[in-house]
């Protein structure tokens, strides 16, 4: 077999077929491995199959009608490649200001959709309302499915899988990503927001996404919000005011920095700043 043995369980695979061949061979005991930012935290003792050195995981093509990116480009090398891309802004914005430049470098975009007892990913909530879907790889081949469907099956994942790719279809909308860090909490954001939104020519929404993060244990899209604004001017102050009328349906999670009710109470000035960015 192709690649390097390298002690304490660590296999670092070359090739995703390389890959997906370690992982069959480790069967349940195995796990891959991306940037390592979130297994570091509790090493819990698994064959770890490292995916970092498969350079094809690691390409990020701009076409013309999506971008392809993939599962082990890390967050800096996606804000850098989505820099000139105003459709993909939220993004760039969610990827350039995560954590801290030494984990940018090296958390991939995977890792941060695959840990999926972590809240505060910044990429989830700007993945969704970008509309991305996500490729898996496994013995069986290659599956398509919408982030959101990912995100409810992400915790079942068998340890063969891989999730290899990620489609955001390029399309011509305002969007901007909107975080609150707090000293108590480190690097991790209390609650963010991220945006999506397409506008007439009187200002008044056409379509909107919107998604929250790190608020509930999973980032979700919020529906109310979305139907309140359709039609309505794209005004932060008014947007605010309807999100705050519009609270009731999170049910928060509780933290050491913070406690949920705090979380939900910051979403209307996230979401005015989150509007007011995507109309800079
Ligand atoms: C101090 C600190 C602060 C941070 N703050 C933030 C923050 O504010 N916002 C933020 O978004 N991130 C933050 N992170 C980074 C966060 O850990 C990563 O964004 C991400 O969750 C992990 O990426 P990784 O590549 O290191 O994944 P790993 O740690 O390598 O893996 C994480 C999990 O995903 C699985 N996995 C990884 N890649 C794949 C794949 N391709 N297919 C299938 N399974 C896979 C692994 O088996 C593991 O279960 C922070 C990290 C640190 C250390």
């Amino acid at each position: 077999m192709a690649g390097s043995a390298n002690g304490g369980g660590l296999y670092l695979a070359t090739s995703l077929p390389d890959a997906l061949a370690a992982l069959a061979e480790r069967g349940a005991a195995g796990a891959p491995m991306a940037g390592a930012t979130w297994i570091m935290r509790r090493p819990d003792g698994r064959a770890y199959v490292g995916l970092s050195r498969i350079a094809a995981l690691r390409r990020i093509a701009v076409e013309p009608d999506q971008v392809r990116i993939g599962a082990c480009a890390t967050h800096a090398e996606l804000a850098a490649a989505l820099a000139d891309l105003p459709e993909c802004r939220v993004l760039a914005e969610a990827a350039g200001r995560s954590a801290n430049p030494s984990v940018r470098a090296v958390a991939t975009v995977g890792g941060n959709l695959c840990a999926h007892d972590f809240a505060a990913a910044d990429l989830v909530p700007a993945l969704l309302c970008l509309d991305a879907a996500v490729e898996v790889t496994g013995p069986g081949g290659t599956e398509r499915l919408s982030l959101a469907d990912f995100l409810a099956m992400r915790a079942g994942l068998e340890p063969g899988r891989v999730l290899t790719e990620l489609i955001v279809p390029r399309q011509a909308v305002r969007s901007a990503h909107t975080r609150l860090p707090l000293r108590v909490a480190g690097d991790y954001p209390v609650a963010m927001v991220s945006l999506a939104a397409t506008v007439d020519g009187g200002g008044r929404v056409e379509a909107v996404r919107l998604a929250v993060g790190s608020v509930e244990p999973v980032a979700r899209r919020w529906p109310e919000l979305e139907e309140r604004l359709q039609g309505q001017a794209l005004d932060p102050d008014s947007v605010a005011q309807a999100a705050k009328g519009l609270l009731d349906g999170f049910q928060a999670r509780d933290g050491v920095e913070v406690p949920g009710s705090y979380r939900v109470r910051v979403l209307p000035a996230l979401v005015r700043r989150a509007v007011a960015a995507a109309l800079a």
